[in-house]
C-alpha cells in the first residue's frame, strides 16, 4: 500500500473513522481538513472567520483557501501521510499531484444515500479530538474523555447540501483518480471492523 493516501467519500461515509485507524496502524501522519476547519471555527481564528459562512451553508471552502493550507502541511511531513477530506475538487487533486514527487493513491468509500442519512442522524463528535461516536453508545470520548456533541453541520438541510456538493464536485475527482488507475473503491457499508478489513484488502 502506498504511504501517500487520500480518502474520498460522501459525508458520513466513514472517512474519518477508517482514515484515522489506517494512519495509526501504518504510522502515517493524518490530517482531516473538516476537523481542522471545525477547530478553526471553534477557536475563531482567521481561518475560522473565512471558512464559517461556507461550513454553515454546507458548501465547500474555496480551493484558494484549502490548497495552500494542505500543501503547507504535506510539505512539513517527512514520511508518509493520509489525507481525510482532501482533495475534494479536481483542482485540489491537480494541485496535490503538481506539488509532489509521489502520486497519492485514493481510497473511495461508497455508501448509499439512505444509509448516509441514517448515520448522520445519530453521529456525535468529540469537541476536543474530533473522534466520531454514535449516539447512545458511549457517554464521553473513548480516546480523550472529551465531551461528545452532534456536529453543527449535521442538520438535515446542511447535510443534503453536502451530499449535492459531493455529487457535483467530488465525483469528478473520483473519476480523475480512476482515469489514472490510482483509485480503489471500497464498499463502506457494515460495521467499522468489516469496512476496515476491506480497506486493508
Ligand atoms: P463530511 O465529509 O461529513 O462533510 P468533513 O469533516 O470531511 O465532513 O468536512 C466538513 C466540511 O468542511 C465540508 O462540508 C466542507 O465545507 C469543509 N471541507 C473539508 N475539506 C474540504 C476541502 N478539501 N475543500 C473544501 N471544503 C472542505
Amino acid at each position: 500500500m502506498s504511504r501517500h493516501l487520500v480518502f474520498l467519500g460522501p459525508p458520513a461515509s466513514g472517512k474519518g473513522t477508517q482514515g484515522r485507524r489506517l494512519a495509526e496502524e501504518k504510522g502515517l501522519a493524518y490530517l482531516s481538513t473538516g476537523a481542522l476547519l471545525r477547530s478553526a471555527l471553534r477557536d475563531d481564528t482567521e481561518l475560522g472567520k473565512k471558512a464559517r459562512p461556507f461550513l454553515e451553508r454546507g458548501e465547500f471552502v474555496p480551493d484558494e483557501i484549502m490548497v495552500p493550507m494542505v500543501l503547507e502541511w504535506t510539505a512539513a511531513q517527512s514520511d508518509g501521510w493520509l489525507l481525510d477530506g482532501f482533495p475534494r475538487t479536481v483542482p485540489q487533486a491537480e494541485a496535490l499531484d503538481a506539488d509532489l514527487d509521489h502520486e497519492p493513491q485514493a481510497i473511495i468509500l461508497h455508501v448509499p444515500d439512505d444509509e448516509l442519512r441514517r448515520r448522520v442522524s445519530s453521529r456525535l463528535e468529540c469537541v476536543d479530538c474530533h473522534r466520531v461516536a454514535r449516539d447512545g453508545e458511549v457517554e464521553t470520548c473513548p480516546k480523550c474523555q472529551g465531551v461528545l456533541a452532534p456536529r453543527a453541520d449535521d442538520g438535515s438541510a446542511n447535510f443534503e447540501n453536502r451530499l449535492e456538493a459531493y455529487r457535483r464536485l467530488v465525483i469528478p475527482t473520483v473519476t480523475y483518480y480512476c482515469d489514472r488507475w490510482r483509485a480503489r473503491i471500497v464498499n463502506g457499508t457494515g460495521s467499522p471492523d468489516t469496512v476496515y478489513a476491506r480497506v486493508l484488502g
